[in-house]
């Protein structure tokens, strides 16, 4: 590596007469960075492109050596992300201003970022990584045992939705909390080492940088949360009154006495199923393969290669749930899902496709480093704008020929259930959000308490008399997936802007919740030149202004979810 430091300087001395001094600085910073990148992305790209093959392998072998290999390929990773002297240069470059080109520039803060984020203690970060998979491990081992019965979280969530007793909720409630008490302290003492971690690279705590390393300004990100309290607080306080009601009546109880166990769901971050829609009946004939791909290429998006290089039907041993990796950032993008004939796959694929056209639209002309979204949220927003559609009654009649009448009433039911669901979750998102980023800044305050005053604030449920337990403990991402959280509901107000956008501009329409832009070529013409194209070479909120004449907004969201 110091030989490497070495070639890089000569240059100066060569070219330093032939130009002004300070200019001549600059052009030998930009040079100097310019074999840094090549230097970089010759050792980095060949270990991503087997790391992510490795880890496509491993998820439908399920074979255990094939987990280990693309763990080791992870670490290689890792490795090349640690090193001090690069990490050096980079920062030297990134302290001299003297990088000028933006694309250069914004290069040096993805890859200044990335390094960054590995500098700490290994040993700091071996601790934390095996506090972590101890604590993981406590959940997954963990089960609830109900009248002697052990039962699986998908049991609970069956009994809390299905159940029509009182007692019955609570107890399976009260059982599977009792996670809570089994990992709350190592959960603590791994917030506290995260902390640690956070101050040694030069941070108030880890969510705050975890929010700056991933391009996110913590004051923007608080802003956003309380537009959208203020925007969406009286309508789900209607909403939940309907709910209350509903549940009472299931209950045969009196809607004060409803409590958090009453709400079909052990967060209540999912709406209770107050409306009558039947959305899998739709699709149990259908073939969600051929529908994804003739979706996507009515619109002007072809998905076929992706698709030959997807794995999509179930398999013994194959991980059960869905995702899309962009293999070697070259066009080998590849999905993973296991289709049946319902609605939820039919979301699924178009979902994950969304972040394959996503993916292989973005210019490969780039630097390696920014071939990728712009942040993982807008990604997220183009996979939920698509995933949508499952539900939007115009996209049905388009793609599956439903009649006028069914088309009717779905736009009514199917509608009202996205509404609340889309309420439903971003209240729960407002706690996980601001329960994280309280906890950070004072890990020592009483965290049982925080957790209950903000699920009275945001969910407006009603705490459990008396109850002093760590709860928020139950929640596996507040251990697992840190301060991550709040992406989700930032996905799903971009996904609302853009397709009010797009409604409004390209479909010159204005009734934005009724579009599937189906054959119009030119929804896929704007994505791919306003969204997709620039890839992470833009600043989120800057692609986004250019994509849609905004920055990003909470305004569309309410707009589409909110009287
Ligand atoms: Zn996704």
């Amino acid at each position: 590596m110091k030989k490497y430091l070495a070639i890089l300087i000569l240059p100066v001395v060569i070219l330093a007469s032939c130009k002004g001094k300070t200019e001549q600085k600059d052009e030998d910073m930009e040079k100097q960075f310019k074999e840094f990148v090549v230097k970089h992305e010759a050792a980095v790209k060949p270990v991503y492109k087997d790391m992510c093959d490795a880890y496509f392998v491993a998820s439908i072998s399920g074979k255990e050596e094939d987990y280990k290999r693309s763990a080791e390929l992870e670490l290689e990773l890792t490795k090349i992300y640690t090193n001090k002297e690069d990490f050096e240069f980079l920062k030297k470059a990134k302290e001299s201003g003297k990088i000028k080109d933006p694309i250069l520039l914004r290069e040096l803060e993805v890859l200044y970022n990335s390094y960054l984020s590995n500098q700490a203690d290994p040993k700091m970060l071996e601790e934390m990584i095996n506090m972590s998979s101890e604590i993981e491990m406590q959940y997954s081992l963990f089960r609830a045992t109900v009248n002697g019965k052990t039962l699986s979280d998908n049991d609970i969530e069956e009994i809390l939705s299905t159940s029509t007793k009182s007692a019955e909720v609570e107890l399976a409630w009260t059982e599977v909390k009792k996670i809570g008490p089994i990992v709350s302290d190592e959960i603590i003492a791994l917030v506290k080492k995260r902390n640690e971690l956070a101050v040694s690279l030069g941070f108030n705590n880890y969510h705050e940088m975890s929010l700056k390393l991933s391009d996110q300004d913590p004051e923007e990100i608080e802003k956003i949360f309380d537009e959208l309290d203020d925007l969406t607080r009286d309508s789900f306080a209607e909403l939940k009154g309907e709910i209350d009601d509903y549940l009472a009546k299931k209950f045969n109880i009196k809607k004060e006495d409803l409590r958090p166990w009453h709400y079909q769901n052990r967060f209540f971050q999912e709406a209770p199923k107050i409306y009558e829609i039947d959305l899998d009946s739709y699709y149990k004939d259908q073939n969600i393969e051929k529908l994804t791909i003739d979706y996507f290429a009515s619109i002007g998006l072809d998905i076929t290669d992706m698709v030959a290089k997807s794995d999509l039907y179930e398999k013994e041993g194959k991980n059960q749930h869905a995702y899309c990796i962009d293999v070697d950032r070259a066009g080998d993008i590849r999905v993973l899902c296991n289709i049946k004939p319902n609605y939820n796959w039919m979301n699924t694929m178009l979902h994950e496709y969304g972040h394959a056209v996503y993916n292989k639209y973005i210019d490969r002309n780039l630097p390696f480093a920014l071939i990728d979204p712009a942040h993982t949220f807008t990604t997220e927003a183009i996979a939920m704008l698509f995933g949508r559609m499952g539900s939007n009654a115009q996209w049905m009649q388009d793609m599956l020929g439903i009649s006028d009448q069914e088309k009717e009433k779905i736009r009514i039911d199917g509608f009202n259930s996205l509404r609340l669901e889309q309420l439903v979750f971003s209240r729960w998102a407002q706690v996980m959000y601001r329960f994280e980023k309280s906890m950070y800044e004072n890990p020592d305050q009483d965290l049982n308490k925080l957790w209950w005053d903000l699920v009275e604030e945001y969910q407006m449920l009603t705490r459990p008399e008396g109850r002093d337990m760590p709860d928020w403990a139950t929640k596996v991402h507040i251990a697992t997936s840190p301060c991550y959280y709040h992406n989700y509901l930032l996905g799903e107000l971009l996904a609302s802007q853009l397709n009010y956008y797009i409604s409004t501009n390209i479909c010159k329409s204005n009734d934005f919740n009724m579009q599937s832009y189906y054959n119009n070529k030119e929804v896929g013409k704007f994505l791919i030149e306003k969204v997709f194209k620039p890839g992470a070479s833009l600043y989120w909120n800057d692609m986004i202004k250019n994509a849609t004449g905004e920055e990003l907004t909470a305004k569309y969201y309410a707009l589409q979810f909110v009287d």
